[in-house]
C-alpha cells in the first residue's frame, strides 16, 4: 500500500510533505459536536444517558471535535476518551468543599488575562475558548468573558511583562491558546519576543491533540520565527488519545525546535490504574513527549465523580515507579492555593 507521506515526496505539491491543508483544523472546530444527543448517536449509546448528557450539557456546554470522537470505541459508555467529554447525570450533585474557583485564580489577576503566581513567569489568558470541553475542567467555571482582553487591552497587560525584569518565561494558556488564530499569535509573540529579559515561550494546549492538523504551516512560521526558547506542554490523560496523526504533529513540534512535555489529571474511570498511567508514559516518549506532572484533581463542582484520593493516586505512583524509567515518571502534584510552585503530594 502507498502511504499518504510517500506519495507526497514523489509529488511536486508546494508545501512542505505531510503539512495539513492551512485553515482545516478551523473548519474541524467548526464542526465539532456540540449537541448531547448527537454525541449520543454517533457513539452508539444507549438512550439511557441523553437527560444527563442534556442537563449537564446546560451547565457547561458539550463540545467533541470528530478527531477526537474517532478514538473512541463504539457503544461503549465506560471508554476513557469518552468519559472525559460526555456529561453525567452525577454532575448535577456537588458535594461539600467542591467549588467554581479550587485555585483561587481570581485573587492573582494582576491584569486582564495575566495570572502571577510563580517567580520568574507568568500565564496569559490568551484565547477563552477550548477544542474540546473536559467534564473535569478546573476551569470550567471560568469568568473568560471578563478576562479575554481586547488587542487594546493587551498592550497594559504586556507593559506588565516589559516592567518585570525577574520575569524569564511567558506562559501562553487558556482556555486554549491555540483556539486563537495563527494572526493573533503571531501579533503577541513578536510583541513578547521584542522582551529583552523574557527567554522562554511557553504553551499549553490540548488542541494538538484533539484536532492534530491545528499543527499546520502557519502556525509552524510563528513558532519557528521567535528567538524564544520554545515549551509546548500537551494534555493528554490516555495512551488512546494518541493516534498517528497525534503522532505526526508532535513529529512536526520537535522538528520546529518545541521541547514537548504532558501533563494529565488523575481521574477515575480514565486512567487510575498502574496499567493505564504506564501505557500513558511509553505511548508519550514514542511520540517524542515527555511526561511532566499528573496533577492530583482539583474539587471542582460538577466533576466530582471523577475524583481520586490522594493516598489511592499515591499508591499507583509508588507502583509505577517500580516499572518505568524515572524519565517517564512523571511528578504528581497538586496546585494549593498561597503556595509558590506546585506542591508534591
Ligand atoms: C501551573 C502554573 C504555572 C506553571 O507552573 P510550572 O511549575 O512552571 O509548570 C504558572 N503560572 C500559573 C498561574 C500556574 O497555574
Ligand atoms: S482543554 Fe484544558 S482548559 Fe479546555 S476544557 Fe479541557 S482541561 Fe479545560
Amino acid at each position: 500500500m502507498i502511504t499518504r507521506s510517500s506519495t507526497l515526496l514523489h509529488c511536486s505539491a508546494p508545501d512542505e510533505p505531510g503539512l495539513p491543508a492551512p485553515g482545516g483544523w478551523q473548519r474541524q472546530l467548526a464542526g465539532a459536536i456540540r449537541d448531547p444527543r448527537e454525541l449520543c448517536r454517533r457513539l452508539g449509546l444507549d438512550a439511557s444517558l441523553i437527560p444527563g448528557a442534556e442537563a449537564g450539557h446546560s451547565l457547561f456546554e458539550v463540545r467533541v471535535p470528530e478527531a477526537f470522537a474517532a478514538r473512541m470505541r463504539h457503544a461503549d459508555p465506560d471508554d476513557p476518551l469518552l468519559r472525559q467529554v460526555l456529561p453525567l447525570d452525577a454532575e448535577q450533585t456537588s458535594p461539600e468543599g467542591y467549588v467554581t474557583d479550587p485555585l483561587q485564580e481570581a485573587q492573582h489577576t494582576a491584569r486582564r488575562g495575566l495570572i502571577h503566581k510563580y517567580a520568574g513567569r507568568v500565564l496569559l489568558i490568551t484565547s477563552p475558548a477550548c477544542a474540546i470541553n473536559c467534564r473535569y475542567c478546573f476551569r470550567r467555571h471560568f469568568p473568560y468573558q471578563e478576562n479575554a482582553p481586547s488587542r487594546s487591552q493587551w498592550d497594559d497587560t504586556l507593559d506588565y511583562l516589559r516592567e518585570d525584569a525577574t520575569l524569564r518565561e511567558a506562559i501562553l494558556s487558556g482556555g486554549d491558546p491555540l483556539a486563537a488564530s495563527d494572526r493573533q499569535l503571531a501579533w503577541l509573540v513578536e510583541r513578547l519576543d521584542a522582551i529583552p529579559h523574557l527567554k522562554r515561550l511557553r504553551l499549553h494546549t490540548r488542541l494538538p491533540v484533539v484536532i492534530p492538523d491545528r499543527v499546520d504551516g502557519p502556525l509552524l512560521e510563528w513558532l519557528t520565527g521567535t528567538r524564544l526558547q520554545k515549551v509546548m506542554v500537551l494534555h493528554i490523560n490516555h495512551a488512546n488519545e494518541i493516534d498517528e496523526a497525534v503522532a505526526g504533529a508532535c513529529a512536526r513540534l520537535k522538528q520546529a525546535g518545541v521541547t514537548l512535555l504532558n501533563q494529565s489529571v488523575i481521574l477515575k474511570g480514565v486512567n487510575d490504574s498502574v496499567d493505564a498511567l504506564e501505557a500513558l508514559s511509553e505511548r508519550l516518549f514514542e511520540a517524542g513527549v515527555l511526561p511532566y506532572y499528573l496533577h492530583a484533581f482539583d474539587p471542582v463542582s460538577g466533576a466530582a465523580h471523577f475524583d481520586v484520593a490522594d493516598a489511592r493516586a499515591n499508591a499507583l505512583v509508588d507502583e509505577l515507579r517500580t516499572r518505568l524509567p524515572g524519565f517517564l515518571m512523571p511528578t504528581l502534584v497538586r496546585e494549593v492555593p498561597g503556595e509558590a510552585s506546585k506542591t508534591p503530594l
